[in-house]
C-alpha cells in the first residue's frame, strides 16, 4: 500500500506471541495487496482490469465486498467517490505512473471523463461476479487501506485479542481499552497557519477513523497545488478550500471511502450528506490566514471530554 502500519496489542491470550501475530498480520496484508493493489501487475484487481468486458467475471469475496461498498458510496455521494477514476489519477500523475511534466490538456481530460463511471459496473453477490459493461479500470486506492485495517482487526480478534489499535497509513480502528486501561483517544492532525501541527483529542473506542486531505499528498506546478483526489465530475484534482476530512465509522473501509467522498464533495455538500445520514465528520477548511473547523452533529460527542 506504499505506506507503513502500526499495531498496538494491549494484552493477548496465553500462547499468542508478538512474532506469530506479526507473521499473521504481514501475510494478511500481502493477501489484501494481492487482491486489490494497482501496483501489482498480477493482483486480482489488475487481472480483472485486463479481463473480458460485457460478461460476468468470478471475483473473490473480499474484492466483491469492497466493490459493493464502493458502489454504495458512489451512489450516496452522487458520483464524487468513483473507483473507475484511475485513468484520470494516472493522467494527473498520482497513480503507478510518475508525475506529469505538465498539466494535462483539456481534450485528454474530456476523453477520459467520457470513459469513466461506476455505472459501468454490475455486481452480483453469492456467487460473487463482477461485470464491466464498458472498458473501465478499477482503482481501490481510496478504500483499500481502510479495508486492510478491518482485515487486521478481524485477524487480531480471531486470535482472542480484544484490546488493540490498528493503524495503516493514518487510517485506524480501535477496540476495547488502551494500555492505561482507558478508552482509546487519538489526535486529529490539524495544521496551523504557522506550519505547526496540533493534535485534537478524540475519544474513539471500538470505532474506525480515516482522514482524507491534501496537505500531505500533493504536488505543485507553477505555484498551484494539485491534490491526489480527483473530482470525477470535472476530471481535475480538487481545487476547493478543504484541507482535510476525518470520518468516524464502525468499520475502516467505510470511514476511508467516505472521507475521500466527502473531501471531493467539499464542505457544504459534504456536511449536508453527513447530517442527512448521521455521519460523524470533522473538516478543516482553509481560510485566508489558517484553518476553520467544521463538524457534523454526530461528531460532537467524540470531542467532548469524558472520564473513563
Ligand atoms: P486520501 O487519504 O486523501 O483520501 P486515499 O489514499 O484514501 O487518499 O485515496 C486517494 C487515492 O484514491 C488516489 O491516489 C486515487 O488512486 C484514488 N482516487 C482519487 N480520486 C478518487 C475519487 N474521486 N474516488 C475514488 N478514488 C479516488
Ligand atoms: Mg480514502
Amino acid at each position: 500500500m506504499g505506506t507503513r502500519y502500526h499495531i498496538t496489542v494491549v494484552d493477548a491470550p496465553d500462547g499468542v506471541d508478538r512474532e506469530s501475530v506479526q507473521a499473521l498480520v504481514d501475510s494478511e496484508l500481502e493477501a489484501v495487496n494481492q487482491e486489490m493493489s494497482t501496483y501489482i501487475p498480477d493482483s486480482e484487481l489488475m487481472r480483472f482490469n485486463g479481463g473480458p468486458v460485457g460478461q460476468p467475471v468470478p471475483v473473490s469475496a473480499p474484492l466483491a465486498k469492497v466493490v459493493e461498498l464502493s458502489l454504495d458510496i458512489y451512489r450516496r455521494s452522487d458520483g464524487a467517490f468513483d473507483i473507475t477514476v484511475g485513468p484520470l489519477v494516472n493522467l494527473w500523475g498520482f497513480g503507478p505512473t510518475a508525475e506529469p511534466e505538465q498539466v494535462p490538456a483539456q481534450a485528454e481530460i474530456d476523453r477520459l471523463l467520457a470513459e469513466i463511471g461506476s455505472d459501468a459496473l454490475a455486481l452480483q453477490r453469492n456467487p460473487d461476479r463482477l461485470t464491466r459493461k464498458r472498458d473501465v479500470q478499477l482503482d481501490l486506492s481510496a478504500i483499500a487501506k481502510g479495508h486492510g485495517v478491518d482485515r487486521v482487526a478481524l485477524l487480531l480478534e480471531g486470535q482472542g485479542i480484544t484490546n488493540y489499535l490498528v493503524e495503516i497509513g493514518g487510517e485506524l480502528r480501535t477496540s476495547g481499552r488502551n494500555p492505561d486501561g482507558r478508552e482509546w483517544r487519538i489526535g486529529i492532525e490539524s495544521p496551523t497557519a504557522a506550519g505547526q501541527v496540533v493534535h485534537k483529542p478524540v475519544r474513539v473506542s471500538n470505532r474506525a477513523v480515516a482522514t482524507s486531505g491534501d496537505y500531505r499528498n500533493y504536488y505543485e506546478r507553477d505555484g498551484v497545488r494539485y491534490s491526489h483526489s480527483i473530482d470525477p465530475r470535472t476530471g481535475r484534482p480538487l481545487s476547493h478550500r478543504l484541507a482535510s476530512v476525518t470520518v468516524i465509522a464502525d468499520n475502516c473501509a467505510e470511514a476511508d471511502g467516505l472521507a475521500t467522498a466527502l473531501n471531493v464533495m467539499g464542505a457544504e455538500a459534504g456536511l449536508q450528506l453527513a447530517e442527512r445520514e448521521g455521519l460523524a465528520v470533522f473538516m478543516l477548511v482553509k481560510t485566508g490566514n489558517g484553518f476553520q473547523e467544521r463538524y457534523s452533529s454526530a461528531f460532537a460527542p467524540y470531542l467532548e471530554e469524558s472520564e473513563s
